[in-house]
C-alpha cells in the first residue's frame, strides 16, 4: 500500500465506525464528572476499549488508562490523548444535577478522537505496515480545579500532582511514549483549524483566612471578620492587575469557595482558590509573590491569620514544527487552507493546558478544531458538529500517525532527532516539586 492507499484505508475503517464513536462521545456528555472523581467515565472508556479489543493498562492516576497497540515492525510509540474530566459549570445544558459537573470544554470529544484514529489505524490493517505503535492514553483531571478536593486526595497518598499528566510523567506511564497529539474542540473558533501558538505558565492557590467568630450584632467588637481579610486581600490583588506588563498574558483570577457559614456569626473561616498566570514559568514566580503578599495583607488588615498553599500548575505548552506540519498538512485535506489559522510559536493563549507540562519533555502537538458554538468552559459552549469534532480529527490523527510511522518511521525520527526537550523527567520533577509552598501567616497578635 502507498501512504494514500493507507490514509484512504484508515479514513474508510473510521468512517464505518462514525456512528459508534459520536455514540460513546455522546454518552459521555450526558454523564459528565470532574477532576479524579471519573470512575464511571474510566468504566465507560474502558468498555468501549473492550469492544474495540485495544489492550490497556488502569487504573493509572486514579482513573486513567493506557492503552498499547503495535505496529507490524518496531519503531516509536505515538501517543493520542484525550481526556476524562468535565469541568463545574451547573448552568450547562448538560451538568449533571447532583454535582454541577459538565463537558463545557469537549474532552468527551477527545476520547472518540483518539480511539477512532486508533481502530481506524488497526482494523484496516494498516498498523502492520506501520514501523511503531500507537497508544491512546485517556487521563484524568486536565481542568485544575477542586483544589480543595485534590489537597484531600494529596494527604490520603493518592495524588501528588494535581492534574492528570503530571501523574501520568510521574508515574512513569509516558517514558515508553515518544510523542504526543491530542487536540481540543474549540468553541466559535476563529478559523477552521487553529494551530501552534502557545498556552499560559500557571500555579494554583489554596487559601484559607482564618479570624474569630462571634455574633455579628451581639458582639461584633469580639470578632474577627475572614471574609474582610478575604476582601481586602482581593482589593489588593485587583491593585496589582495596572502593573502587569502588557504582552506577558498575566492573570490573577480567584473564586471564594467558603465565605461564611451562619449571617448572624462573623466568618471565622473564608477559603479561596486563587490563579496566578503569565507566559513563562519566572514570570508566573514574580507575580505569585506579589500575590502573597496581598493574601497577607487581608490578615494582617483584620489581626487574622492566613494559611497559603500554592499548587505547581502547568507549564507553557510548546508546539512541535515538524508535528504540526503534519498535522496542518492533513488537515489541509479537508478545508481550504486560507481558512486555517496558524499561530507563531510566541503567541500565547490566556488559558493553559497540562500538555504543556508533557511539551517540555517530549515532542507534543495540541491544536484545536471548530466544531462548537459558545466558549470553553461557559455554559453557552456545546458540540454541534460531530464531524467535525470526532469523526474528522481520528482520521487527521490517523493520517500524522501513518506519515509518521510509514518508510520505517522516518518521519517519527525525523521529529525526535530535531527536538531538544526543555527538562529530562527528573529535572521536570524537581522543578515542579520546587513550585510547591505551603505557608502560615499569623497576624492575630499585631496591635
Ligand atoms: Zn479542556
Amino acid at each position: 500500500m502507498t501512504v494514500e492507499e493507507m490514509k484512504a484505508a484508515a479514513s474508510e475503517q473510521i468512517d464505518k465506525r462514525g456512528e459508534e464513536l459520536v455514540g460513546l462521545v455522546k454518552e459521555i456528555l450526558h454523564n459528565p464528572e470532574s477532576g479524579f472523581r471519573e470512575f464511571e467515565t474510566s468504566k465507560r472508556v474502558q468498555k468501549q476499549m473492550d469492544q474495540f479489543n485495544i489492550p490497556y493498562e488502569a487504573p493509572i492516576a486514579l482513573t486513567g488508562i493506557k492503552g498499547m497497540v503495535k505496529g507490524g515492525s518496531p519503531g516509536p510509540t505515538i501517543a493520542l490523548f484525550g481526556e476524562l474530566d468535565g469541568g463545574i459549570i451547573p448552568s450547562h445544558l448538560h451538568a449533571n444535577p447532583q454535582t454541577g459537573a459538565a463537558h463545557g470544554c469537549g474532552h468527551n470529544a477527545q476520547i472518540g478522537m483518539a480511539l477512532g484514529a486508533t481502530i481506524g489505524l488497526r482494523d484496516s490493517g494498516v498498523l502492520d505496515l506501520l514501523s511503531g505503535n500507537v497508544a491512546p492514553c485517556i487521563l484524568p483531571a486536565e481542568e485544575l480545579i477542586e483544589v480543595e478536593h485534590r489537597l484531600g486526595l494529596k494527604e490520603q497518598g493518592k495524588i501528588e500532582f494535581f492534574s492528570g499528566k503530571q501523574e501520568f510523567i510521574r508515574l512513569g506511564a509516558l517514558d515508553d511514549v515518544d510523542m504526543v497529539v491530542m487536540a481540543h474542540v474549540r468553541g466559535s473558533a476563529e478559523g477552521s483549524f487553529l494551530i501552534g501558538g502557545s498556552t499560559n505558565c500557571h500555579v494554583a492557590k489554596y487559601v484559607e483566612f482564618f479570624g474569630r467568630q462571634a455574633h455579628a450584632a451581639g458582639n461584633p467588637h469580639e470578632g474577627i471578620n475572614a471574609l474582610s481579610a478575604a476582601s481586602v486581600a482581593q482589593h489588593a490583588m485587583h491593585a496589582l492587575r495596572e502593573t502587569f506588563e502588557d504582552g506577558k498574558t498575566m492573570r490573577v483570577h480567584w473564586v471564594l469557595t467558603r465565605a461564611g457559614d451562619e449571617l448572624n456569626a462573623i466568618p471565622a473561616q473564608v477559603n479561596m482558590e486563587v490563579r496566578v498566570r503569565a507566559n513563562v514559568p519566572e514570570l508566573v514566580a514574580e507575580l505569585d509573590n506579589k500575590v502573597n503578599r496581598c493574601l497577607r495583607a487581608g490578615a494582617l488588615a483584620v489581626g487574622g491569620q492566613v494559611r497559603i498553599r500554592t499548587v505547581p500548575g502547568y507549564l507553557p505548552m510548546i508546539n512541535n514544527p515538524d508535528l504540526q506540519e503534519l498535522f496542518r498538512s492533513n488537515a489541509a485535506r479537508f478545508e481550504d487552507p486560507s481558512s486555517m489559522v496558524i499561530y507563531p510559536p510566541d503567541y500565547v493563549r490566556g488559558g493553559s493546558e497540562d500538555l504543556g507540562d508533557v511539551s517540555y519533555i517530549k515532542p507534543c502537538i495540541h491544536p484545536y478544531t471548530a466544531g462548537a458554538v459558545g466558549w470553553n468552559h461557559s455554559d453557552n459552549y456545546d458540540i454541534v458538529d460531530y464531524d467535525k469534532a470526532v469523526v474528522r480529527m481520528a482520521k487527521i490523527f490517523s493520517m500524522t500517525i501513518i506519515d509518521l510511522l510509514s518508510d520505517n518511521a522516518a518521519g517519527a525520527k525525523r521529529v525526535m532527532s530535531s527536538y531538544t526537550p526543555k527538562m529530562s523527567k527528573e529535572q521536570y520533577l524537581a522543578f515542579q516539586r520546587a513550585r510547591a509552598m505551603d505557608g502560615f501567616f499569623d497576624y492575630a497578635a499585631e496591635k
